[in-house]
């Protein structure tokens, strides 16, 4: 399973226009580290919007889709993984991918600014 590059775009751009970018790891790279300190259970790794929203869809995909979203999709798209997003609006009764994407990029603002990640009063970009 693997969020496809339409939606991911869309999930950066969620990320970016609430001005949250800055909390992104720098590369896949440092993400992977980030990761296997969290594994690891050691030190807590800084959090980061864009992994946390990469976790939540294939959480949320698996816990209603099921185990077949882990095997290879036979049409082939998306270099053969089912992306998350993608089963959500082939699947799901009035899913609004971009909608859905913005409610969990506000939510994930909200904590931010409840832990103190970006200040309380940070304006969106336009
Ligand atoms: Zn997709």
């Amino acid at each position: 399973m693997r969020i496809c590059k339409d939606h991911w775009a869309v999930i950066r751009s969620a990320i970016e226009v609430r001005g949250l970018s800055g909390l992104v790891a720098k590369d896949s790279k440092e993400a992977h580290k980030n990761l296997m300190a969290e594994l690891e259970g050691g030190a807590q790794p800084p959090f980061d919007p864009l992994m946390s929203m990469h976790w939540h869809w294939h959480n949320a995909a698996l816990r209603n889709g099921g185990l077949y979203l882990l095997s290879e999709d036979p049409s082939g798209k998306n270099d053969g993984q089912y992306c998350p997003l993608c089963e959500f609006v082939a699947h799901a009764q009035g899913f609004d991918d971009k909608k859905e994407i913005d409610s969990v990029a506000d939510q994930i603002l909200a904590w931010c600014r409840e832990e103190g990640l970006v200040p309380k009063a940070a304006r969106r970009a336009q």
